[in-house]
Order: structure tokens, then C-alpha cells, then sequence
């Protein structure tokens, strides 16, 4: 692999602190965790964890950021102008944060500069926001002494200081799902990004202040799940917005009450697939296998459970298999590949043992299900065929490229079979019947549903769970309101 000058001279540092105020702390003896590379399990970096204090140090910072100049007093269009400034530099360092995301998640290059892409997409589509945050004029009924009238209007006013909590599937984009309104908005924010990837969102803090964002409005404490619990609860955060697992996310939910703080979560999902028998059968396939394996199945959105109408079963999974078979598996900077390695070797150990356990509770093997004998965290691409939803491979989030195949018999037992779970993210309708689209339109019990293609993201497309799959909305118009509060005045006059 041949890096970047910028990731190698950013990497030689080996060593990384939290970036507040628009520098790196100096280095004390806090607890440090080692980095490893994903694609061949070897420790290449390590970094020190943030301690309360130092999150404290960065909310004061973000705090004092937000009421003072520049950033307080800044115009909504010279905002705009910073976030396409952002976006200029994404643009620019594309490839350096691609490699870092490549380096410490073990996502495929490619894969990984189509990440930063949706972020720079994401940080243009909020600059157009900055300019259009409009409050209304109400015409309200309050009886006034004679000669005196209402003037009634709302303005949207910022929430404030954010915690964005990140996971480490996709660091970038998902931090940019949060960064870009949130100071589209006009807030500060600290983020916290995962344990397993504090590198690309350290690199891009200092990019973003390189071109001119104003110290303190960007901070990134790293750390583990202390630093981040440090940091939800923290009396001078005014809004969290986190990202990751639905246990983690109950916690923090706790944690928000405490202090009474604006809250959005974004959880797992455990995404279903209905494949109808009129469907385009070899779309089908290559769009679920598309869903389950790209990012080796670590995708919030993944649909891991396919329900497939017994009739075209075989033909199904012999399609799913003949695009399972084109894929590589291969470390993350090799180009041809198609499958990487996942993100550690604890996630490794748990893809594997959901593996067997599946298979000790009835399902049997369709492919794949083994580890690959070499360094790093190799697994293949595996499908596992069972009757009902009875078996954990249904029923649990393994974030893992395993995908679990279940027949059904109409319209009817199919949506009962895809809602029958505690997450509600996202859903794929596979069928060239308007009418059963339709019908699974209206009844899924999901945040997203796709007809005739996988789960993707766009800028301007809301995504966010039903049921145990979060609170609140990211992306879209909604996305930027999150971190928007309203003030009613009325001037009477
Ligand atoms: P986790 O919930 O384990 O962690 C998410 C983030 O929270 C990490 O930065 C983590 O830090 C931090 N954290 C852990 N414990 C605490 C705590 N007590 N207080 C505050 N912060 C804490 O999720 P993963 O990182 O393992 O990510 C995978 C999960 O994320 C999956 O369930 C997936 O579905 C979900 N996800 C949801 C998406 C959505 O849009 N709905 C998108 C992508 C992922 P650390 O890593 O250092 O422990």
C-alpha cells in the first residue's frame, strides 16, 4: 500500500491526544488504547483517553466558542461560506482521510472515499441551510387593552453546545450528519468519536480549523465509553446527538434526563428484506447482497434478514450466491477487493459465535460461516436459511456480513414476519406490483423503506428508527431543525 505524504507524516506521530481549542493536549498519564489495523491485527498507533477534566476543558471551550466572536456574531451566509470551506477541504484531503478510515476501521479504499464524498455532499447540502433558518408570523388572538395590537412571531435560535457521539462504521459520515447542521445552525460541537477510530475525526478537526473554522467550535475528546459518558453528562452540553447501539443509547438516554438535555438517537436496526415472487430476482439478489455485505454487514441500515416467497427460494439464493462468489475477500487497500476485514477482533469473535449459535438453535448453513486462516479479522460472507423468526440470527443485531433467509407464503404473513422484531431503521420491498409495494409502504414499521433498491443515504433524505431504533431525525430539513430552538415573541404595540 502506498500512503499519502499527509497520512504518513500524520501517522509517524504515533501517538494522539484530544484537539480542543485548536490544538492537541500535551500528553499526561491517563489510560491509553493501542490502534489496530484491522487488515492485518497489528497495533500501528496509540492514543490517550480523555479524562473528565479534559472533557470539561472542551465544553468550556465549545461554550466560550459559541457566545463569543467570531463565531457568535458571524452572518448566516459567511456560515455558509465556512461549511463549503469545510467541504473544499474534504474535498482536498480525500484521499488522506480515506486512508485513515482504511488504516484504523479496515473499510475498502474505495469504500472509504466514498464515505468522505457523502460527507462533503452532506457539509454543501447543510451550507444552503445557514441562509434559510425562518421563523413565522403568527397571527395570534390575545385580547389586547383598546388600541393596542400583537405583533406574534418565532425565530429559530441554536441550541447551543452539542455532544455528537460517533460509532466507528462510518467516522466520517455519520460525525458529518451532525457537524454539518449542528453549525449550519450556528452551535458548537464536541465529538466524540469511537474508540477504534480517532484518527480520521482528529485529522479532519485540524483540517477544518487549518482552513479557518474559529477554535473551539470543533473539539474531539477521544477515548472509551467513559470519555463519552463524561460527556452526556456534562451540565454545560445543551443537546447530545448520538450514534451507536441501542443498549449504549439507553444509557446516554438516562444520562440526558439527569440534566433535563435535548437528546437524538440513532440505534441499531435489524432491517428486513421482502423479496416478492414477481420481483426482478437477480436485482433482488445483487441489491440484498449489496445491503448485507458492503462494509462486511457493519451498516446500521443493513437488511440481514431477507423474507423471500417460497416459490422463487431456490432461484433466490442461487442469484445471491453467484454475487457473493465475485467477491474478494481481501484487505482494505486492495482494489479488487469486495469484502474487508471487520473492524476488530472482539467484533470478530462476536460475528463468529452469532455463527454458531444460530446454528445450534436450528438454522442451517447456506455458505460461507468460516474465518479466514490469516492475520486480521477475516470472516466470509455467510447466509443462513430458517423457518421462522425464532433463532437470534432473526432477532439480534450482529453487525456482521451474515444474512439470514426465511420463506413465506403472502403479503400478509411477510409484513407480520418483518415487523416482528424491536428495531424499526430501515426495510427493502423487492416486487413489480404497485400494489404490494403500497401495501408494504403503509405497514412497515420502519424509518426507511426502499422499493426496488438497497438502503442508501442522500443529504436531503431523513433517516432515523422507529421503535427501539432511536428518537428523532438526521439529514434533511428535519436534520437541521434538531439543533434549532424556538423563541415565540409577541410585541404588543
Ligand atoms: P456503541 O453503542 O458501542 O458505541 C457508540 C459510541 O458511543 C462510541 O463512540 C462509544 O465509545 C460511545 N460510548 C460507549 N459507551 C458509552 C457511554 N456509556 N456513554 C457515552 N458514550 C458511550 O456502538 P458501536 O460503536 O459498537 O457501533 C455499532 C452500533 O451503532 C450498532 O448497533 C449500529 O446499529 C449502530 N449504528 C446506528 C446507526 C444509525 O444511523 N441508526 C448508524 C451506524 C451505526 P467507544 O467506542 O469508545 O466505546
Amino acid at each position: 500500500m502506498s500512503l499519502q505524504n499527509q497520512t504518513i507524516s500524520f501517522l509517524e506521530r504515533k501517538d494522539y491526544c484530544s484537539f480542543i481549542d485548536g490544538t492537541y493536549l500535551d500528553k499526561s498519564n491517563n489510560q491509553t488504547i493501542a490502534l489496530h489495523n484491522p487488515s492485518d491485527g497489528e497495533i500501528f498507533a496509540q492514543f490517550e483517553c480523555a479524562n473528565s477534566d479534559q472533557v470539561d476543558q472542551a465544553v468550556l471551550s465549545s461554550a466560550r466558542a459559541f457566545k463569543s466572536d467570531p463565531w457568535a456574531k458571524i452572518s448566516p451566509a459567511q456560515r455558509e461560506a465556512i461549511l463549503h470551506k469545510l467541504a473544499d477541504s474534504l474535498e482536498k484531503e480525500l484521499q488522506v482521510l480515506a486512508e485513515l478510515i482504511a488504516l484504523e476501521n479496515g473499510k475498502l479504499i474505495a469504500q472509504a472515499q466514498s464515505e468522505i464524498k457523502g460527507a462533503i455532499a452532506t457539509f454543501r447540502y447543510y451550507a444552503g441551510w445557514c441562509t434559510k433558518l425562518d421563523g413565522e408570523t403568527l397571527d395570534i388572538s390575545l385580547k389586547q387593552k383598546p388600541g393596542k395590537q400583537n405583533f406574534a412571531f418565532t425565530r429559530r435560535e441554536p441550541v447551543g453546545v452539542v455532544a455528537a457521539i460517533v460509532p466507528w462504521n462510518f467516522p466520517i459520515s455519520i460525525a458529518s450528519w451532525k457537524l454539518a447542521p449542528a453549525l449550519a445552525a450556528g452551535c458548537t460541537v464536541v465529538l466524540k468519536p469511537s474508540e477504534q477510530t480517532p484518527l480520521s475525526s482528529l485529522y479532519m478537526a485540524e483540517l477544518f480549523v487549518r482552513v479557518g473554522l474559529p477554535k473551539g467550535v470543533l473539539n474531539v475528546v477521544i477515548g472509551d465509553g467513559q470519555t463519552g459518558a463524561a460527556l452526556t453528562q456534562h451540565s454545560g452540553i445543551n443537546k447530545i446527538t448520538f450514534t451507536g447501539s441501542t443498549e449504549v443509547g439507553k444509557i446516554i438516554g438516562k444520562a440526558a434526563m439527569e440534566n433535563l438535555t435535548d437528546l437524538s438517537l440513532e440505534l441499531g436496526g435489524k432491517s428486513p428484506a421482502i423479496v416478492f415472487a414477481d420481483a426482478n430476482i437477480k436485482e433482488a439478489a445483487n441489491g440484498i447482497a449489496l445491503g448485507i455485505y458492503r462494509n462486511s454487514g457493519q451498516v446500521c441500515v443493513a437488511g440481514s434478514r431477507a423474507y423471500v416467497e417460497a416459490s422463487i427460494m431456490d432461484t433466490f439464493v442461487a442469484s445471491l450466491k453467484s454475487e457473493v462468489d465475485k467477491m474478494k475477500i481481501s484487505d482494505a487497500f486492495d482494489p479488487d477487493a469486495g469484502l474487508g476485514p471487520l473492524s476488530s477482533e472482539a467484533h470478530l469473535n462476536k460475528v463468529d459465535s452469532y455463527i454458531t449459535k444460530s446454528q445450534e438453535e436450528g438454522a442451517s448453513l447456506i455458505f460461507g460461516g468460516k474465518r479466514l486462516e490469516k492475520d486480521g479479522y477475516y470472516i466470509q460472507a455467510t447466509a443462513l436459511a430458517i423457518n421462522s423468526n425464532n433463532n437470534c440470527a432473526a432477532t439480534d443485531e450482529i453487525f456482521g456480513p451474515v444474512l439470514v433467509i426465511i420463506p413465506f407464503n403472502s403479503t400478509e404473513e411477510a409484513i407480520n414476519l418483518a415487523n416482528d422484531t424491536r428495531y424499526g431503521l430501515s426495510s427493502t420491498v423487492w416486487t413489480n406490483d404497485i400494489n404490494k409495494a403500497m401495501e408494504c409502504v403503509d405497514r412497515l414499521e420502519a424509518g426507511w423503506v426502499f422499493v426496488n433498491g438497497p438502503a442508501r443515504s442522500d443529504p436531503h433524505f431523513p433517516i432515523g428508527g422507529y421503535k427501539q431504533s432511536g428518537i428523532g431525525k438526521e439529514l434533511g430539513k428535519v436534520g437541521i431543525y434538531t439543533y434549532t430552538k424556538i423563541k415565540s415573541v409577541n410585541i404588543i404595540y
